[in-house]
């Protein structure tokens, strides 16, 4: 068969970053399997560059027997809008095969998946997309079939990757060329505003490190790689793997940096010691919160003091860290807020950055939104704002919201009047600032002039 695997188009609006662009690594994985299998596939990656497909042109140049597209919640419209793109060619006979839609919108969302999508497959779909093309599996709707044995996943395409203008590096690591991997999935955690469970599942399931190691190989050597970036939920979780993932490193002579995401209670001294010695620079950090009332509501699983002791061993091994929070959940008060700031101050990160909180479908935190109607606004995509969205967005990113989402914010809570205090105190400074500013240029011209 030939099968047309597709992206979404980012949105031109959205309250979650969309500038990085890195190779959709779980669609890579289906077109692996896909090429394995025999089948010709076409890959055109709409989320990298919108205009990068054009249905009409792309049919009449083609013959394609299935159209396949990635679909997250973010970028729903676009996607839609691709959809309706490909159902038009079929109405018009330029494409005749089938239409599938999967990727972590399915999850939470199928219902708003127009009517004219042949297969929905919600979860992984690595067996059941080719049980739907082999004409096995003839649902409308598809549970994916978890693949159990991430070792036996073929490599990624990295042919359709590496001559795609995806971002190649990491902002704390030094080195070109710098790829991206995901040796991981499921996450066996339940913090209230993640919907990861709901796509992957609660168990946690991993490439070996021999696997690991030998795509790092593959990559060194066919592509020149430099470094890696283990783009997954938490690189370290099994200690066993990630020692001995290191220590391969250092046997196997292999040069290169990496850097990876994780959890503060997946580390520990003996971990980044060795990954320090591996050639690891950078870990990214979920730590959400510096206040203990709010890692609990959070159903983070983790103390304060583990954050504060991982942060120094990090620093002390050479490690970067970079440790993101989410400000302005459901019951956070100011005070919280302020604890978060005294947790940075005391323990200087090497970068962090504050995500301004959205409910996002398939969250518990989400669901309890939407019984307590404690949200000012929900986007066509399903996501929800919480009141003050527009302080919170002034404050923490520097932008009004209107950037981010077409909605006009008016509510106020207690905590959006302490964050304008703050804006207008800044603002105030800087006056103050500017004035004496001035004030010296002219003292400065007048001590001239004498
Ligand atoms: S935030 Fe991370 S640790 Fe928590 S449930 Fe989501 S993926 Fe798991």
């Amino acid at each position: 068969m030939n099968i047309l695997f597709l992206t979404s188009p980012a949105p031109e609006r959205a309250p979650f970053s969309t500038t990085e662009k890195r190779p959709p690594l779980g669609l890579g994985y289906l077109m692996a399997r896909a090429r394995l299998l025999g089948h010709q596939v076409f890959f055109v990656d709409c989320y990298l560059e919108a205009a990068a497909f054009d249905a009409e042109a792309f049919f009449s140049m083609y013959r394609v027997d299935a159209v396949a597209l990635y679909l997250n919640t973010i970028c729903l419209t676009g996607g839609i809008d691709l959809l309706h793109a490909v159902a038009r060619a079929r109405e018009d006979g330029s494409f005749k095969g089938i239409i599938l839609v999967g990727g972590p919108h399915t999850s939470v969302g199928a219902e708003s998946i127009p009517d004219f999508v042949d297969h929905i497959v919600i979860g992984e779909g690595e067996i059941s997309l080719f049980e739907i093309l082999d004409g096995q599996e003839k649902g409308r709707i598809v549970q994916g079939k978890p693949w159990q044995d991430l070792d036996t996943l073929p490599f990624l395409p990295w042919d359709l990757f590496a001559s795609l203008p995806y971002h190649k590096s990491i902002p704390w690591v030094e080195a070109d060329n710098v790829f991206t991997m995901n040796t991981s999935r499921g996450c066996p955690f339940s913090c209230t505003f993640c919907s990861v469970k709901s796509v992957w599942g609660k168990s946690y399931r991993y490439q070996s490190a021999g696997r690991v190691l030998a795509e790092i190989r593959h990559l060194i050597e066919v592509y020149g790689v430099e470094g890696i970036y283990f783009r997954e939920d938490h690189f370290t979780l099994n200690k066993a793997r990630l020692l001995e993932f290191c220590r391969g490193v250092v046997s196997s002579g292999l040069q290169f940096v990496w850097a990876c995401e994780t959890r503060v209670d997946a580390l520990d001294e003996e971990s980044i010691t060795l990954m320090a010695s591996s050639g690891c620079k950078a870990v990214y950090l979920g730590v959400e919160s510096g206040s203990q009332r709010m890692l609990d509501r959070l159903g983070k699983g983790i103390q304060l003091v583990e954050v504060e002791r991982v942060l120094m061993l990090l620093k002390k091994h050479g490690i970067v860290s970079y440790c993101s929070f989410v400000a302005g959940i459901p019951g956070e008060t100011f005070l919280d807020l302020l604890r978060t700031k005294a947790l940075i101050r005391r323990t200087q990160p090497g970068a962090h950055a504050f995500a301004v909180y959205v409910g996002i479908p398939g969250s518990e935190l989400y669901r309890e939104m939407l019984i307590s109607g404690n949200y000012e606004h929900m986007s066509d995509n399903g996501l929800l704002f919480v009141p003050g969205y527009h302080v919170k967005t002034r404050y923490f990113y520097g932008i009004p919201s209107e950037q981010l989402v077409s909605f006009r914010f008016r509510r106020l809570t207690g905590y959006d009047l302490f964050l304008l205090l703050l804006l207008a105190g800044s603002k105030g400074g800087e006056l103050l600032r500017r004035w004496k500013r001035r004030v010296a240029r002219l003292a400065a011209l007048a001590v001239g002039r004498g």
